[in-house]
């Protein structure tokens, strides 16, 4: 089986250590934690024992070695990470409002993560690739939108699939070139992995049903909507399945859908059903809210596993798409 490889964002994070906590004034801060969607993506992939890889971008400093050495050590292959010389590697400070919501001060448009260049994204680099993930949030510069484009065509070429988690911000979909980009990668996209709220963004019809259908029209051929502490819900060859999200104690929900992303893309590439591989995705977006750090959640199918045999959960309902 070939490699999944993704491309993006490669970061820092680093938080407050109280809810309400605000960086307009001295606090206290825990981290630098490694983070960046596709970073956390890749790595949650590489727990589950599969082969994989990501394209990106760091600074020759701490912050872009501490991802290296996480990434390596958890089993990515890291080798089409450029390391640039005079960039800095991208971050990200998060604080926690009271009702749980997050604010980030970013630093990535200006940061190594702006580095990544056309030159990075090749045949030679996609060879062993037979699954590519398209995280939204890297698409902030036309060139990597170029680069990402580019990927996607070299993988289909080569007869592998592609997977989309849009995680846009609402600004990004107000400029016509990337709405445009947006609707060009859903056009190859095999696995569309969108919020609740993200379903109707890219279709014209402005209900989650309709959007579903206008979705599959256009080629898709499996839709997962993340629904947070709601839960989850498959729908694909006319089949629906929903799930409530597991109970466990929310500690942080950075990473969870990127977590669940990669969770639900390797199992379906390792030949686990719709609905097996929707129930190791919930689990593993639930072990990630209940670990402090964005990428600290990430889990094997050990974890995964002993999850799923402490809860008693009945067995997701079955409806079909009406
Ligand atoms: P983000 O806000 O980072 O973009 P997301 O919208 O992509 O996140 P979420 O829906 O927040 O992703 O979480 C992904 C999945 O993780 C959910 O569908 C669910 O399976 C699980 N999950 C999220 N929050 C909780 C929770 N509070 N309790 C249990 N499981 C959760
Ligand atoms: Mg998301």
């Amino acid at each position: 089986m070939g490699s999944i490889m993704t491309m993006g964002e490669i970061l820092v994070e680093i938080m407050a250590c109280r809810k309400g906590q605000s960086l307009r004034s001295a606090g206290p801060l825990q981290g630098p934690y490694a983070s960046g969607a596709p970073a956390i993506f890749i790595d949650q992939v590489a727990r589950l024992g599969q082969r994989a890889s990501i394209i990106g971008c760091v600074g020759d400093d701490d912050f872009g070695w501490l991802n290296i050495e996480r990434l390596r050590s958890d089993g990515v292959d890291t080798s089409a990470i450029a390391v640039c010389k005079g960039a800095v590697t991208g971050s990200a400070f998060v604080t926690y409002r009271d009702n749980g919501e997050r604010d980030f001060i970013f630093n990535i448009t200006n940061s190594a993560c702006a580095q990544l260049q056309p030159e990075q994204v090749n045949q030679a680099v996609l060879k062993d690739c037979a699954h590519f993930h398209v995280m939204g949030s890297s698409l902030f510069s036309f060139r990597i939108i170029d680069a990402m484009k580019r990927a996607i065509e070299i993988v289909k070429a080569q007869g592998g699939t592609i997977s989309f988690d849009p995680n846009v911000r609402k600004e990004m979909l107000r400029i016509p070139e990337m709405r445009e980009a947006l609707s060009y990668i859903l056009e190859f996209t095999d696995i569309f992995l969108p919020s609740g709220h993200e379903v109707t963004q890219l279709s014209r019809c402005a209900d989650e049903k309709g959007a579903i259908a206008e979705i599959f029209s256009r080629g898709v051929r499996e839709i997962v909507i993340k629904r947070g502490g709601q839960g989850c819900s498959y729908f694909g060859a006319g089949d629906r399945l929903d799930i409530a999200a597991l109970p466990v104690a929310v500690t942080d929900p950075t990473g969870a859908g990127d977590c669940f992303g990669a969770t639900f893309v390797t199992c379906r590439r390792m030949g686990k059903s719709a609905a097996q591989s929707l129930r190791y995705a919930n689990a593993a977006g639930a072990l990630a809210v209940a670990s402090q750090g964005p990428m600290e959640g990430t889990s094997g199918f050990a974890e995964l596993d002993a999850l799923l045999a402490r809860q008693d959960l009945p067995a997701p309902d079955r409806a079909t798409q009406d």
